[in-house]
């Protein structure tokens, strides 16, 4: 039997949006960065939409999305 550890809700809401979508929900996770780029190819192909990929901080996997600006 494995336990998961849940993270600390006291983390800084900014530090982990990269995880989640703007409605909230976290963002599919890629195990690798070729598998995340196949998914930001399909997006352009279907949708035109420009799509970066990036390792999360959070779950330590891939994901697509925008680019997030911090200034
Ligand atoms: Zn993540």
């Amino acid at each position: 039997m494995t336990r998961r550890r849940r993270p600390s809700p006291s983390h800084p809401r900014r530090a982990v949006a990269p995880h989640f979508t703007r409605e909230g929900r976290p963002k599919t996770p890629y195990r690798t960065q070729a598998e995340a780029a196949g998914a930001a190819q399909l997006a352009w192909t279907l949708h035109r939409a420009e799509l970066d990929t990036y390792r999360c901080d959070y779950c330590h996997q891939w994901h697509i999305g925008k680019r997030f600006r911090d200034e």
